[in-house]
């Protein structure tokens, strides 16, 4: 089963017509069960991916304020060894990062091949806030489009996979959420003003969420939109994709770490073997 919706390269994406609430029929108790099963296996390949160092994995995660991204993220590293595994948040840019193109910042920390990189928001805030608040004209955000998509193609030709997470929640239940946040004493760090300053350009951003879908999702980088009303529902459709995009490489992985072991036995026992041979005085 499908949890998440692939957006085909090419195709048209409406986000009022993705139920942000749909969770598969499934209860909570049967998507905990379900997700535990994937992030085992998760796990097993990870480690695989790290022993081999044949390949990189990036995952980024987009969405509204309180989409969730924060907690995705924080259920993946429960699962995933964090060893070879890391976070990388992209903030409004330093000084440093505006002197340069949009994408300095950003293959600055790409996973280098046996990582994985989480990203918590992306080079697509170069054409969701930057493009709602005209940081930049229109002409040089409407470029980015095919710059992104050339970027991407460069690191997936190097070996990088690349998953893209859209994190989609309705509008009452992230009004929902703020209010929530602010009778909660422990989340008082991510109170902001901003957040329902934010709320205000809602259609404005789910305008500018759709075009980025539509022309940045590719074979090679393809976009994901996640149903994100269900917290419990969002997860197991994250794992899902990550699990269904690791497990092609599966056995190349496990033939390489053979052969490994097999050349690494000879030289032990060739080692061995000489030792023995040693006269002893
Ligand atoms: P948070 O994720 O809550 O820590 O907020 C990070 C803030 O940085 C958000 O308001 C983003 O929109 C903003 N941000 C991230 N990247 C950029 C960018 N390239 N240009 C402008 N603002 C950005
Ligand atoms: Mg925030």
């Amino acid at each position: 089963m499908k949890y998440a919706k692939r957006i085909d390269p090419g195709s048209k994406v409406k986000l009022k017509n993705e139920d942000p609430s749909e969770s598969a029929g499934l209860s909570k108790e049967e998507g905990s069960a379900k997700l535990a099963e994937l992030a085992a296996k998760i796990a097993e390949l990870q480690e695989l991916m790290s022993a081999t160092s044949d390949h990189a994995f990036l995952v980024a995660f987009q969405g509204m304020d309180t989409a969730g991204k924060d907690g995705a993220i924080n259920k993946i590293l429960s699962y995933v060894n964090v060893q070879s595994a890391r976070v990388q948040a992209f903030k409004v840019p330093t000084p440093i990062e505006l002197a340069h193109d949009f994408l300095w910042r950003v293959h600055a920390v790409t996973p280098a091949c046996g990582g994985m990189t989480i990203f918590n928001r992306s080079h697509y805030e170069d054409v969701l806030v930057v493009r709602v608040h005209n940081i930049v004209p229109e002409e040089v955000w409407k470029r980015r489009y095919d710059h992104i998509n050339n970027f991407e193609a460069l690191i997936a030709d190097s070996r990088t996979t690349i998953i893209k997470f859209f994190l989609h929640i309705s509008k009452d239940e992230q009004e929902q959420r703020l209010l929530d946040r602010e009778k909660d004493p422990t989340k008082s760090w991510k109170l902001s003003v901003g957040d329902w300053k934010e709320r205000e350009f809602w259609d404005d951003y789910q305008e500018a969420y759709q075009d980025a879908l539509e022309r940045c999702s590719t074979d090679q980088a393809p976009w994901h939109i996640i149903p994100a009303n269900h917290k419990w529902f969002r997860d197991l459709a994250v794992a899902e994709v990550i699990y269904e995009a690791m497990k092609p490489f599966e056995k190349g992985w496990r033939d390489k770490l053979a052969a490994l072991g097999a050349t690494a036995k000879a030289d032990i026992q060739a080692f061995k073997a000489g030792e023995t041979a040693k006269p002893t005085s």
